[in-house]
């Protein structure tokens, strides 16, 4: 009735934690009870086994010695000292004829049954648990049959033993009712204090969705999961809020940088359709556009490289290459620019391999776009220099400069997605060739550094893990 009143808490992680906690207290103090009840009945009936079956063994000795007679007055002083109701004593013949007996006035409800059935052999002991009619307390008989053939018959009531276990039972009821409610406490205390810091990643999620980015879930001390739970929940929002942030300030690079080439294609447009233009114009307008075009198209497929490269999501075609081979390729590709620009280029490559497990295409599209900017930046006469080695992390590639430097307040924002230095803007580019360069670095578990001195040059180091020789070529 309750819980179908209260369908949430019959559905709560406490509560089905408090109701298993006292299930098993139960369980297990019930066990205990019927393993301590079972050997205590065992116990107490084997005692009262023992004294009857000796008392009986005196009976014989004393017939043996001193005839009947002697027994019926032993018989008296026997169950008067326990009771005459609690205890009877007989003697029978073999047919079941009572010789001698004690006070039998309280065992009138014995049945005949009783006195001759079940009679051992000669010298031996049979025992048997009865109830008769008149007692409330069921009786342990014996019988004991003499060398002669008799019978020694004793009965009594199991009302001592009974009282103890009836005693016991009742205690354990009292026990267990304490013991559940004991075992349902601890276990909601114990479920309490392990779910408040669920309860705390939950309040701080919906905190969260109501829109509030800068909530985290403050520390506790329920335990080492609860603890870990909370520290990756905190660091997924940290990164969901760097994600959040990056993607305002994209936004806004973005409807700045692409504001700029849709404008002057509109313009185009415009004076195409106000004004009479020559056929050469057009051509030459027409072919703007298309430019135009082409780098809003260029720097679009960038910053998507640059977003699947850094979510890792970019397919990623990893295999055991040369640092060096991309090396060389990418100077030879530059090797013009380098010569129209009057700008020298130099290498040093180790003669050993530069082995590191990485996307060809990527790589090479880094080191690109290292290479491209040194260059770029640098004035005629001037000179890039690249060199390559190997340490105990990895490859580490260096791109230096003779151009004219980075400002220093201007060196921490250069790999940032559409940035472009004050003195670059005239020089052709989008600002996003270093992010790129960057995310694929990243991407292989990397980093690009950058020094400069202004005036003077720049050097950008990047680190690539290097891979053991060991790693097949794929
Ligand atoms: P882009 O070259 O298209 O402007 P990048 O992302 O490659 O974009 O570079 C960002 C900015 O970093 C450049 O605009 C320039 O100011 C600066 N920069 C990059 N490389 C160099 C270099 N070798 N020497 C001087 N400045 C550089």
């Amino acid at each position: 009735m309750f819980l179908k009143k209260n369908p949430r808490l019959f559905r709560s992680v406490t509560f089905r934690l408090t109701f298993l906690y006292a299930a098993l207290f139960g369980a297990l103090s019930i066990a205990l009870f019927a393993v301590v009840y079972i050997s205590l009945a065992s116990n107490l009936e084997k005692q009262m086994d023992n004294g009857l079956s000796g008392k009986a063994r005196e009976f014989e000795l004393l017939y043996a010695s001193r005839g009947i007679k002697a027994l019926r007055p032993e018989f008296q002083r026997e169950t008067e000292a326990r009771g005459t109701r609690r205890e009877f004593i007989r003697f029978l013949s073999t047919s079941g004829k009572v010789l001698a007996a004690s006070n039998m006035r309280a065992w009138r409800g014995l049945r005949r049954l009783h006195l001759r059935t079940q009679a051992p052999s000669k010298g031996a002991v049979s025992i048997s648990t009865i109830s008769v009619p008149g007692h409330r307390h069921r009786v342990r008989l014996i019988r004991r049959r003499t060398g002669d053939g008799h019978i020694i018959q004793m009965g009594v009531t199991l009302m001592e033993s009974e009282g103890v276990m009836e005693k016991y039972r009742e205690t354990f009821g009292t026990t267990l009712v304490v013991l559940l409610l004991s075992g349902g406490l601890v276990g909601w205390l114990i479920a309490r204090r392990a779910m408040s810091g669920v309860e705390r990643v939950t309040q701080a999620a919906s905190r969260i969705g109501k829109g509030d980015l800068t909530q985290r879930v403050a520390p506790g001390n329920e335990g080492q999961e609860i603890d870990a739970l909370a520290r990756a929940f905190n660091a997924m929002l940290e990164r969901i809020q760097a994600l959040v942030n990056e993607l305002r300030e994209v936004t806004d690079n973005v409807a700045h940088d692409l504001r700029s080439p849709i404008t002057r294609i509109r313009g185009i447009a415009e004076i195409t359709l106000t004004g009479e233009q020559d056929a050469e114009a057009y051509r030459e307008m027409a072919a703007t556009v298309v430019e135009e075009s082409d780098r809003l198209v260029g720097m679009i497929n960038t910053m998507l490289d640059i977003a699947r490269t850094d979510s890792g999501v970019a397919e990623m075609s990893m295999k055991r290459l040369d640092m060096r081979d991309i090396i060389d390729e990418a100077k030879e590709l530059f090797q013009p620019v380098g010569d129209d620009r009057d700008v020298h280029i130099e290498l040093h490559l180790p003669p050993e391999p530069l082995f590191v497990m990485g996307d060809k295409a990527m790589l090479q599209r880094m080191v690109a776009n290292l290479l491209d900017n040194a260059i770029k930046y640098t004035p005629s006469n001037g000179n890039v220099a690249i060199s390559a080695r190997a340490n105990t992390l990895g490859v580490r590639i260096e791109i230096t400069d003779t151009g004219f430097g980075i400002d220093e307040k201007e060196l921490s924002h250069i790999f940032a997605r559409f940035h472009r230095g004050d003195k670059s803007r005239s020089t052709p580019g989008s600002g996003l060739g270093l992010s790129l360069a960057l995310a694929i670095a990243r991407a292989h578990g990397g980093d690009i550094r950058a020094t400069s001195t202004p005036g003077k040059g720049s050097a950008f180091n990047i680190s690539i893990p290097l891979t053991s020789p060991h790693v097949a070529t794929q």
